[in-house]
């Protein structure tokens, strides 16, 4: 059997959350919930003789992204017809760009399940509309919703450089996460408004010419993603094994089979016959206007992970975790240093993750704010209560949204770091177990952690662990 080599490059299709659409002031409406053909004019319906208009909030999006996929950005742009027939696209073309996109020769680092990182090109990111959505009827039929028609949509094309489905997952899920942080997409796969459509071929190893690829659509999750692009390469393999050739195709991708199917022969870009827009002037995009919005990009992901290694001493490992939504960061960045960043982090990734799971609330719907976490880290670092009771009252802040403070004092759960106080309860248990005590004093010094263990028991929980330690060997000490 010959060993091949996977050759992989993506197209990313993202709508942009603008309120309107591409070429028309049509809002932009959710294409699941809004009753159909309700957010339609006669420009996004294709009417003859309706002009279009550029949104410009939809061309600063996409430079948004542009720049932080790192392209060089393209000062003259120009839109071109796609034409088409098909029922979704009442114009009988799509507004795109072709020849002369947006931003060109861009890359992303992407981080793989292996720890490694590797660097995927990004050839082109360009501007164009959405098409309406058609819906097959099961006794026959089709219907179309036309809302969708016309919905700033950005494509994101990568270089052939991906080299398996785990690592096109990867990059579509690191994309995902830019876009979110640039608020330009709200990355929702099941919506249909984050698109990705792989590119796949094999060729024999060492070879440097490309085989015949196959495109998969209809994959809804990451994990079709994944487990798509390696059916399709396993596929290939076994036709090029039988001494058949791939044929250049769009292949369906079948969720609950878990296997590609045919769809349709593949178009090549002829077929298409783009021109220029004949209703729309070239696009120029000024150096001014990419220096302003390359100074209003937010921190990216990789950035924060970096400052949080440098700053707050975080492994690579947590400040990934924490930089996974922007949302989070910024919850970890407000709480108060009242405990070291790493603490801080810890009880987020464990926690507060542990009562969102089971809650299953996001960080913004929380109850806890970021200072009543700090307040409740700080009665720990105070010794006012300890780890395990700080567990509990996380738990009941999580519920009632109540401040550490006043469930630590309603419920008594102070910490007794008294010593007078322990020493009582630490007689009592010494005196409950009189073999134990003259096994610890014959030489059995584990038994140490055991009496820690009765005292904490009899204190339920409250006793100060390090304190109990103290007076512990001094007790026993007395009795030898
Ligand atoms: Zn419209």
């Amino acid at each position: 059997m010959t060993q091949y080599e996977p050759v992989i490059g993506l197209e990313i299709h993202a709508e942009l959350m603008t309120n309107s659409k591409m070429f028309c002031s049509c809002k932009v409406v959710d294409s699941v919930t809004a009753p159909p053909n309700t957010a339609v004019c006669p420009v996004c319906l294709g009417m003859p003789g309706m002009l279009p208009v550029i949104n410009r909030k939809a061309v600063e999006y996409a430079l948004r992204v542009a720049l932080a996929l790192n392209c060089q950005i393209q000062a003259h742009n120009i839109f071109a017809r796609k034409n088409y027939f098909y029922p979704d696209l009442p114009k009988a073309y799509q507004i795109s760009q072709y020849e002369l996109p947006l931003g060109v020769n861009g890359w992303l680092d992407v981080e793989l399940e292996d720890g490694t990182s590797k660097r995927i090109g990004i050839r082109r990111v360009h501007m164009e509309e959405d098409t309406g959505k058609l819906t097959h009827l099961e006794g026959g039929g089709s219907l179309v919703d036309y809302n969708r028609s016309g919905v700033p949509l950005l494509e994101i094309v990568s270089e052939p450089d991906i080299r398996s489905g785990e690592e096109a997952r990867a990059y579509a899920m690191k994309i995902r996460q830019i876009l979110r942080y640039l608020g330009v997409n709200a990355g929702d796969l099941e919506k249909g408004v984050f698109r990705v459509e792989p590119n796949i071929s094999i060729r024999p190893m060492g070879s440097t010419e490309f085989g015949t690829r196959t495109e998969l659509k209809n994959l809804n999750s990451f994990k079709s993603l994944a487990d798509g692009t390696a059916f399709e390469l396993a596929r290939q393999a076994e036709v090029l094994d039988g001494g058949g050739q791939v044929v250049q195709e769009t292949r369906g991708w079948h969720d609950t089979k878990r296997i590609t199917f045919s769809q349709r022969v593949k178009e090549e870009a002829e077929d298409y016959r783009y021109f220029p827009e004949p209703d729309l002037p070239p696009l120029h995009i000024s150096d001014a206007w990419v220096a302003q919005v390359r100074a209003s990009l937010p921190e990216l992901p990789d950035a924060k992970v970096a400052r949080y290694q440098t700053d707050y001493g975080l492994s690579e490992y947590d400040a990934r975790v924490l930089t996974e939504e922007q949302a989070v960061a910024n919850w970890f960045e407000a709480v108060p240093p009242t405990a070291p960043p790493k603490t801080i982090a810890n009880w987020i990734i464990n926690d507060l993750f542990r009562l969102m799971n089971e809650h299953k609330q996001a960080i913004d719907d929380i109850q806890v704010t970021p200072v009543m976490l700090g307040e409740l880290l700080e009665l720990v670092q105070k010794q006012t209560i300890n780890n395990s009771t700080a567990v509990d009252v996380l738990n009941e802040m999580f519920v009632s949204g109540q401040m550490a403070k006043t469930i630590v004092e309603a419920k008594g759960l102070a910490q007794i770091s008294d010593e007078s106080a322990l020493a009582g309860l630490i007689e009592q248990v010494l005196d409950e177990n009189p073999d134990s005590v003259a096994q610890y004093l014959a030489g059995k010094d584990k038994l140490r952690g055991w009496f820690v263990g009765q005292v904490m028991k009899a204190s339920r929980g409250k006793a100060n662990p390090g304190l109990v330690n103290k007076v512990l060997v001094q007790a026993l000490e007395k009795r030898r």
